[in-house]
C-alpha cells in the first residue's frame, strides 16, 4: 500500500490537493476534518460534541479523531492506499496511526508538508471564509487559534516522522498545478521504489 499524510498548517491546501491526488493514484481520501463536518452536519452526539472544539479553533480531542480513523481503516480493508488530510494532528495520534497500521501489516510511506507563509496562510482562510460556509474560516480570531494549535500540538508531528526520514517539504505556494506537480513526483518515486 501506499499511504501518505498531506501535512501542513491550516490553509496550506491539504483539502484541494487531495481531491487531484485520489484520482490520479486511486487512494482514498480520510480527512478529519470532512469526517467531523459530516458528523455536525448528521447531529450525531460526537458531532455536537467535536463542534464546540472546532468553532473555538481548538483540536478536537485524540480519541474522538482517532477512532473515527480506525473505524475508516477497517471499512476500506483493500484499498491501493489512504492519504490522509488533516490528521494525525498531534503526536499521540502519530503514534495511535503507526499503530493500526502496523496491525494492517502497512505503516506510512511519506509525509508531505506543504509549506506556505503564514500571512499567505491567513490571506486564504478569510478568502475560503467568504465562500465555504465554515464558520471557523470567516472569523479572524478563530483562524489565528487554530494556526497557534498548529504550532503548538501539530508541528511536532514533523519531527515524529523525520525521525523515521519519512518527513519531506513541498513548496506549497505557486499555482494548484505547479504544487500538484510536485506532490506527484515525490508520489511516483515512492511507487518506482517499491516496484
Ligand atoms: P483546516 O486544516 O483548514 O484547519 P480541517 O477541516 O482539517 O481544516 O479541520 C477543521 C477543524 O476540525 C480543526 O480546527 C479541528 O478543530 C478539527 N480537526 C480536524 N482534524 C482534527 C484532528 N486530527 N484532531 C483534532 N481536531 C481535528
Amino acid at each position: 500500500m501506499v499511504n501518505i499524510i498531506l501535512f501542513g498548517p491550516p490553509g496550506s491546501g491539504k483539502g484541494t490537493q487531495s481531491a487531484n491526488l485520489i484520482k490520479k493514484y486511486g487512494l482514498i481520501h480520510l480527512s478529519t476534518g470532512d469526517l467531523l463536518r459530516s458528523e455536525i452536519e448528521a447531529q450525531t452526539p460526537l458531532g455536537l460534541e467535536a463542534k464546540k472544539f472546532m468553532d473555538a479553533g481548538q483540536l478536537v480531542p485524540d480519541e474522538v479523531v482517532i477512532g473515527m480513523i480506525s473505524s475508516k481503516l477497517d471499512a476500506n480493508p483493500d484499498t491501493r492506499g489512504f492519504i490522509f488530510d488533516g490528521f494525525p494532528r498531534t503526536t499521540a495520534q502519530a503514534e495511535a496511526l503507526d499503530k493500526l497500521l502496523t496491525l494492517k501489516k502497512t505503516s506510512i510511506s511519506a509525509v508531505l508538508s506543504l509549506e506556505v507563509p503564514e500571512d499567505e496562510l491567513i490571506k486564504r482562510l478569510l478568502n475560503r471564509g467568504l465562500t465555504s460556509g465554515r464558520s471557523d474560516d470567516a472569523n479572524e480570531d478563530v483562524v489565528k487559534a487554530r494556526i497557534v494549535e498548529y504550532h503548538n500540538k501539530t508541528a511536532p508531528v514533523a519531527d515524529h516522522y523525520a525521525k523515521y526520514g519519512k518527513f519531506r517539504k513541498i513548496k506549497g505556494s505557486g499555482t494548484i498545478d505547479e504544487i500538484f506537480g510536485l506532490l506527484s513526483k515525490e508520489i511516483d518515486d515512492l511507487v518506482v521504489e517499491r516496484v
